[in-house]
């Protein structure tokens, strides 16, 4: 049935700016690592995509490998765009990106400008996009001049195939010379992809600070760690999990005894502020103002709703945050 999207999208959500940049993004964001795959059902994705849209967000979060197989998310997205989404490409913000290995040989993963240039290609050709609006480096490479991976990020801008570039999974020092770079080359890092929740918390320590001082947005990936800072896990492994279903990096073996009791005690936390624990995770990443937006997934419309819930209660007291850091050190 042809798709008409909620008038009323638009009073629904923040937006925040990010960085020093001339672009806002909404508080949160929708990542289709997962669940967007040949593996996953197309009329879900749809449903999830439009369930996203009408609630005001705008913002979709992709990759070069994502899927399973690596490309079909990518694919499945360009076609819902094409049939749901056409007319409103201006109101969407799009982003990509490459480090990851995505095909064979020595030019399929890292880097290299070679890499870069021909893997925006082949994401623009999979989405059916003239351009995307953010595209990423995913990961540092250890090998590759930083010179020639920021260049190539530069290029990408210049030939008009990428609005803005940032970066992901670049450590504090790193991401210092990163940012600069870019900023010299004319092409200034719009954002930082970290991952970051209650249960991650590197970017505590210098990140946050850096990507404040230089202006630059911060998008934390994961921050439900996967769906382990949800209720779901309480009673049991339910078998349309990500644990049960075995697809990804989130095994049995991270539900140990002590964190299923650290759940249990953020989730009668969460209880005590009216909130379900996916919400307090949430609202707990996105109390910092250096975090543009927050980057979740959902295997389900009712999902993203109860997570943009979230933004109901954004305030913590300071008994709460340290109820929060003492369940977290035990
Ligand atoms: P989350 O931590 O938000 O985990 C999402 C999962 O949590 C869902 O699939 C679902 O699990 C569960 N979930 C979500 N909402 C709820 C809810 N309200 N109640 C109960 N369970 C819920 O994020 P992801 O790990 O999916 O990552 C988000 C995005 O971040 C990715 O799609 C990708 O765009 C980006 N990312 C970037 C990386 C990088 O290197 N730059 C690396 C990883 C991710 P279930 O499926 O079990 O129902």
């Amino acid at each position: 049935m042809h798709y008409l999207p909620s008038p009323t999208r638009y009073q629904a959500i923040p937006y925040r700016r990010c960085g020093r940049s001339g672009v806002k993004l909404p508080a949160v964001s929708l990542g289709l690592w997962h669940n967007f795959g040949d593996v996953d059902l197309l009329s879900n994705q749809r449903a999830i995509l439009r369930r996203a849209f009408d609630s005001g967000v705008t913002h979709f979060d992709l990759a070069n490998n994502y899927g399973p197989p690596p490309g079909s998310a990518e694919i499945n997205f360009g076609r819902i765009l094409r049939e749901d989404f056409s007319t409103y490409r201006d109101e969407l913000l799009i982003s990509s990106k490459a480090g990851y290995n995505m095909w064979e040989g020595p030019y399929g993963e890292w880097g290299s400008k070679k890499y870069l240039v021909a893997s925006l290609d082949q994401s623009l050709k999979r989405m059916g996009l003239e351009y995307v609006d953010i595209f990423y480096h995913h990961r540092p490479d250890p090998d590759t001049p930083l010179e020639e991976t920021m260049t190539a990020l530069d290029l990408l801008v210049r030939q008009g195939k990428a609005l803005y570039v940032g970066i992901s999974n670049y450590q504090p020092a790193e991401a210092a010379e990163a940012i600069r770079m870019l900023r010299e080359l004319g092409t200034p890092c719009l954002i930082h992809q970290p991952k970051y929740s209650m249960f991650e918390r590197w970017v505590e320590d210098g990140l946050l600070d850096l990507l404040g001082q230089e202006g630059v947005g911060c998008i934390p990936f994961s921050p439900l760690a996967q769906g382990l800072l949800t209720n779901k896990y309480l009673g049991g492994i339910p078998s349309d999990s990500r644990v049960a279903k075995g697809v990804g990096f989130l095994t049995e073996n991270q539900l140990t005894p002590e964190r299923l009791t650290q759940i249990k005690q953020l989730n009668d936390l969460a209880q005590a502020r009216q909130q379900s624990l996916a919400q307090m995770a949430l609202a707990w990443v996105l109390k910092d103002e250096r975090v543009t937006s927050v980057l979740i997934g959902a295997s389900k419309p009712e999902q993203l709703t109860d997570s943009l819930h979230c933004l109901n209660n954004l305030q913590f007291s300071t008994e709460e945050l340290a109820s929060i850091e003492q369940i977290l050190g035990s």
